[in-house]
C-alpha cells in the first residue's frame, strides 16, 4: 500500500515538474516573441515617413490637401481622387436646348463642330453630347463611333468619373442593350484588363460601380484580390477619422481595425496637421511570426495574435487550455493579444506518459511479486502445516495399532502363566489368539518396513511371470482364515480360477491385495460381504476388491492414496489405521507398470481396482 502511494506521489510530482517546465518555456517562449514583434513595429513605424511600405502594407498620409496613398497601385480606390478637369457644359446650353425641346437633330451639327475642338474639356462635352444624342434617335453606330472618340480624351472628368472609363463603360452598355453579345465580351474584357491594371485613380462608389457592370459585363466576379479591398478600405477609414477627429486622435498610436472581414494593423503618428498612418495585413504578420522564431533558437513554440476576444489575425490558430501563455495588449503594448502554446508540449506529454506507465508497470509488477510470493509463502505454510499434522496423526495411529495387539498379548500371556490347570481348548484358543496378534504385529512392522524402504527407494520387486487369478485366490484363502471368524465372507468371482499371466512380485502383490482386503473389512460397517474378481480388460488384468460399506466421499477420492492421509469418516469412527495402506498399495502397482483405480458411492461401498499390464 505504501509502495503504491509513495509510486503515486512520485507520478504527481513528476507531473507537477513537467507542467512547471512547459510553463518556465512558454514564459521564455513568449517574451521573445514579443520582443521580436516589438522591433517588427518599431520597423514599421518607419514606414510612416520615409521608406517604403513592403507588400503586404500600406502607407496613408491624411493632410489639409487630401489623401495621398503609397504605393499608389496597392489600393485599388483612393477615398479623395486627384481632381481632373471637368468636361465643359456652359458652351452647349443653347444647342441642349434644341436636343431636348426638340428637333433633337438640329443640335447634331453644333456638337459636331464643338467635337473637333482643340480643347479637352469642350471636346469632351461635346463628344458626350453628341453620342447621346444618336443614341436617343437610336442611332447606336454613330453613338458608339462617338463614345469611341471620347474614350481618347485624357485628363477630363465628367461629374468625377474620367471620361475616358465613362465612354468605355457607355460603349458597353449601348453593346448590351443592342444584344451585341460578342463585341461586348471583347470590349469588357479589354476594359476589365485596364481596370485592373489600376489605370484609373477612382473613390469606392466609382470603383464600386465600374467594378459591379464589369462583372456583369464579362459575367464573372473580377479577379481582385479580398488583401488590396482590405488596404483600400483601410485607406477610407484613415481619411475618415483624419476628417471627423483629426484633433481628438492620440499623437501615435497601434490598433487593429476590421475593414471588408480582414483584421489590418493600423499604426499612426499625427504630426501638426498631417497624419501618417501604416495599414498591415495579417500576411505580413505572420511574416513577422517567422522572424521571430527564427531569432529565437529556443525550444518550438506556436503563437498566434488574436484580437482581444480571442479572433485569429495571424498565426496558428491558438490552442485553448493550460498549455496556452495569453499575453494581453495591456501587457505588452502590442496591438494583438500574444498566445504562445509550447510545441515541446507534446513530447514533454509523450515523456511522461511513458515514465508514468514505466512506473505504473514496476508497481504493478512489485505488488504482483509481493502477492505471489505470500500466496506461495501461505501454501507452503499450509502443505507443511499438513505434513506435521498428518505426521502427528500417524505416531498417534500407529502407537494405536502396536497396542491392541500388544495389549492383547500381555494379557493372554498372563492368563497362560498364572494359571497352570487350563482346559486344553482354552489354552488352545489362547495360542491361537497369541498366533494372530504376532502376526497382525508382524504384518504391521513388515508394513512400516516395506514403507520405509520404499519411500527411499530400496524396496526391491523381484518381478516374474505369475497367474494374478492365482495369486488372487490364495490372498483371499489367507485372509479369510482371519476374517472369517470375524463374521466375514469373501466371495471370488469364479472367473477369478482362471489363469490370468501378468509379470509379478507375488509377495508384494498379495501385500497390496491383503490391504485392499483389510480396508473392505475395517469400512464395511454393517456389511459383512466383501466380493474378489479377476478379468482380463481391454488394457490390463484388473483384480477388484468390492465392499458394500462406508464408500468413499468424492472429495477424498484422489487425497486417501497419499502417505498418512486418512478419510474424515475413518477418523470419527474411531477405525483404526495409519493412511499408510493405499499408499503402499499404490507404490506396488505402479511398481509393476499397472494403476490403481477406485469406484465408490458414498455409503455405498468401493470398489478398488489394481490393473496390471498383461504378460505378452
Ligand atoms: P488406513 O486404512 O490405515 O486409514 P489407508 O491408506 O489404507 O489407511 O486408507 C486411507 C483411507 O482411505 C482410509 O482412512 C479410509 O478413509 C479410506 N478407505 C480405504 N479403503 C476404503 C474402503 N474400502 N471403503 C471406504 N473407505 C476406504
Amino acid at each position: 500500500m505504501t509502495l503504491v502511494w509513495l509510486g503515486w506521489k512520485l507520478l504527481d510530482q513528476d507531473r507537477a515538474l513537467a507542467a512547471q517546465r512547459a510553463s518556465e518555456r512558454r514564459q521564455v517562449s513568449a517574451e521573445a516573441v514579443v520582443a521580436s514583434l516589438d522591433r517588427s513595429l518599431a520597423e514599421a513605424e518607419h514606414w510612416l515617413s520615409g521608406d517604403e511600405p513592403p507588400e503586404g502594407s500600406l502607407r496613408a498620409t491624411a493632410s489639409a490637401t487630401g489623401l495621398r496613398v503609397e504605393p499608389a497601385n496597392r489600393a485599388l480606390w483612393v477615398p479623395v481622387p486627384p481632381a481632373a478637369l471637368e468636361a465643359a457644359d456652359a458652351p452647349f446650353a443653347e444647342a441642349e436646348l434644341l436636343e431636348f425641346r426638340g428637333p433633337a437633330d438640329h443640335a447634331l451639327p453644333i456638337y459636331e463642330k464643338m467635337a473637333h475642338s482643340g480643347e479637352p474639356a469642350l471636346r469632351a462635352g461635346a463628344l458626350l453630347r453628341l453620342a447621346r444624342t444618336y443614341r436617343r434617335t437610336a442611332h447606336t453606330g454613330e453613338a458608339l463611333a462617338a463614345y469611341r472618340a471620347l474614350a481618347n480624351v485624357r485628363g477630363i472628368a465628367i461629374n468625377g468619373m474620367p471620361a475616358d472609363l465613362l465612354a468605355r463603360r457607355a460603349v458597353c452598355d449601348l453593346l448590351e442593350s443592342a444584344g451585341r453579345k460578342q463585341e461586348l465580351g471583347r470590349e469588357a474584357a479589354s476594359l476589365a484588363v485596364d481596370f485592373a491594371n489600376g489605370r484609373w485613380v477612382l473613390d469606392r462608389p466609382n470603383w464600386t460601380l465600374a467594378e459591379g457592370d464589369l462583372a456583369r459585363w464579362t459575367g464573372a466576379p473580377l479577379p481582385i484580390p479580398a488583401d488590396r479591398k482590405a488596404l483600400s478600405a483601410a485607406a477610407d477609414r484613415v481619411w475618415s477619422e483624419f476628417r471627423d477627429r483629426a484633433n481628438s486622435l492620440p499623437a501615435s498610436g497601434r490598433r487593429v481595425i476590421d475593414v471588408e472581414q480582414i483584421p489590418v494593423t493600423l499604426l499612426w503618428r499625427r504630426d501638426g496637421q498631417t497624419l501618417g498612418a501604416a495599414a498591415i495585413l495579417p500576411s505580413l504578420l505572420n511574416g513577422w511570426i517567422q522572424a521571430a522564431a527564427k531569432r529565437n533558437a529556443g525550444p518550438a513554440y506556436r503563437v498566434a495574435l488574436t484580437t482581444e476576444s480571442g479572433r485569429l489575425i495571424a498565426g496558428r490558430e491558438p490552442a485553448s487550455g493550460a498549455g496556452v501563455l495569453k499575453l494581453p495588449t495591456a501587457d505588452t503594448r502590442l496591438p494583438w493579444t500574444v498566445a504562445v502554446a509550447s510545441d515541446g508540449g507534446a513530447a514533454d506529454t509523450r515523456d511522461l506518459a511513458v515514465r508514468e506507465r514505466l512506473l505504473s508497470l514496476g508497481l504493478a509488477a512489485i505488488v504482483l511479486l509481493l502477492a505471489g510470493g505470500s500466496w506461495w509463502l501461505w501454501r507452503v505454510m499450509r502443505r507443511e502445516l499438513a505434513v506435521a499434522r498428518l505426521q502427528a496423526d500417524f505416531v498417534s495411529a500407529v502407537s494405536h495399532e502396536f497396542r491392541t495387539p500388544l495389549t492383547s498379548l500381555q494379557h493372554v500371556t498372563e492368563l497362560l502363566d498364572e494359571d497352570d490347570d487350563l482346559p486344553p481348548e482354552r489354552r488352545k484358543s489362547f495360542y491361537s489368539s497369541l498366533g494372530r496378534n504376532t502376526e497382525r504385529l508382524r504384518r504391521l512392522v513388515e508394513s512400516l518396513l516395506d514403507f520405509g524402504r520404499m519411500e527411499s527407494g530400496r524396496k526391491p520387486y523381484d518381478l516374474r511371470p505369475e497367474d494374478a487369478g492365482g495369486i488372487a485366490a490364495q490372498a483371499v484363502a489367507e485372509f479369510q482364515k482371519d476374517a472369517g471368524p470375524r463374521g466375514f465372507t469373501v466371495d471370488l468371482d469364479p472367473d477369478g480360477a482362471r489363469e490370468f499371466q501378468v509379470r509379478a512380485d507375488r509377495l508384494a502383490l498379495t501385500h497390496a491385495l491383503w490391504n485392499l482386503l483389510d480396508n473392505a473389512v475395517k469400512y464395511s460397517a454393517e456389511s459383512h460381504s466383501i466380493w474378489v474378481s479377476v478379468r482380463r480388460q481391454a488394457d490390463g488384468i484388473a483384480i477388484a476388491v468390492r465392499d458394500a460399506g462406508l464408500g468413499v466421499p468424492s472429495r477424498e477420492r484422489k487425497e486417501i492414496f497419499r502417505k498418512f492421509v486418512r478419510g474424515e469418516k475413518a477418523k470419527q469412527l474411531g477405525i483404526k489405521g495409519t493412511g499408510l495402506g493405499l499408499a503402499l498399495v499404490s507404490h506396488i502397482v505402479e511398481a509393476h507398470g499397472g494403476r490403481i483405480e477406485l469406484e465408490s458411492e458414498e455409503g455405498g461401498g468401493s470398489t478398488f481396482k489394481l490393473v496390471l499390464p498383461i504378460l505378452g
